[in-house]
């Protein structure tokens, strides 16, 4: 590989982006646009971790690691020089990727009856909704050849897990929501499992740039809650994809004052209560003011919305929310 073609790489992949996709965040910033933060390379509980972006350098203060992106993923990795630039690669090639997937999933959706009426079911009718959400429906072939078509090699379709390793398109049948470096499916039919993603990280809490700059905000747990409440005009409403947050998303959530609804489903297992409670305790421990929302019974804001329910009721809930 040449040296041409290494820096290339490293201009296409600069350092403060791809560590923050590892969920590193700054906690202060330095003279020259430096920045100081927690180090991911090894146990580090005050930040010694610095990072110049206009060098894309890192340097620990802590584990005296540092370099260059090449040699961050080498470190984070665990892996060798060449590994390392494979991993950048696939890296850089995997958002562009994901965007012309989802602008096929796109251009699908209104050519399924099927797809639509699920959509129509579970309460999402405004085109503005779905254009807002990028809604796609993955039908369950055509995805692999026209990506290929575009000049994405199937090697590169392989590993970022839209096709599988037989070469078939790895979604059918399912409605698609683009995340933040990924795509969470929905199963429309009954016999496969309802909630699929692409290999990795689920991402961070969905849409959040659009949301944290909210005095108050709605947690929910899924894509169908968020989607009929955005619907009745609560746009400070964010998902988790699931009742358990991840680092990355609880640190979203933490990264200012606020207040947090979270209102998650009422299901009859406890579950969602149980995440709720816990989850709370913790964003207290933070200094975050916390509020749970009561649906009623077995209930969740998808539903709630879905059987009737309205802005009006769901405002009276929010006033009514306890620690
Ligand atoms: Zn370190």
């Amino acid at each position: 590989m040449s040296c041409q073609a290494l820096d290339e790489l490293k201009q296409q992949v600069p350092l403060l982006n791809y560590l923050q996709a590892h969920d590193w965040q700054p906690t202060r910033q330095l003279s020259r646009g430096r920045w100081m933060g927690l180090c991911p390379l090894h146990c580090d509980r005050k930040p010694s971790f610095l990072v110049d972006p206009s060098k894309s350098l890192f340097y620990c203060y802590g584990c005296g690691r540092g370099g260059d992106v090449i040699r961050f993923a080498e470190d984070y990795y665990q892996v060798k020089f060449l590994q390392a630039v494979a991993l950048l690669h696939q890296w850089r090639g995997l958002a562009p990727l994901l965007h012309e997937a989802a602008g096929f999933y796109r251009m699908q959706l209104h050519r399924n009856g099927e797809a639509v009426t699920y959509l129509h079911q579970r309460g999402v009718r405004s085109p503005e909704l779905i254009e807002h959400m990028r809604i796609g429906y993955a039908p369950g072939g055509g995805l692999r050849g026209w990506l290929m078509q575009l000049g994405h090699p199937l090697q590169a379709l392989r590993q970022s897990g839209l096709v599988t390793a037989l070469g078939y398109d790895a979604y059918r049948h399912r409605l698609v929501f683009p995340l933040e470096g990924n795509l969470y499916g929905r199963s429309l039919s009954a016999s496969a499992p309802p909630h699929r993603f692409l290999p990795g990280s689920k991402g961070g809490l969905y849409a959040w740039e659009q949301v944290r700059r909210y005095p108050e905000v709605i947690l929910v747990e899924g894509l169908f809650d968020y989607a009929v409440l955005w619907q009745a005009g609560f746009y400070n409403v964010t998902c988790a994809m699931g009742n358990h947050l991840n680092a990355h998303q609880y640190r979203q959530l933490c990264d200012g004052w606020r207040t947090v609804y979270l209102a998650f489903d009422a299901d009859t297992n406890g579950s969602g209560p149980q995440a709720a409670q816990w989850l709370a305790r913790r964003l207290l421990d933070r200094g975050v003011n916390v509020r749970r929302v009561a649906l009623p019974d077995s209930h969740d804001p998808n539903s709630f919305f879905v059987q009737g329910g309205d802005a009006r009721q769901f405002q009276a809930l929010l006033e009514a929310a306890q620690l």
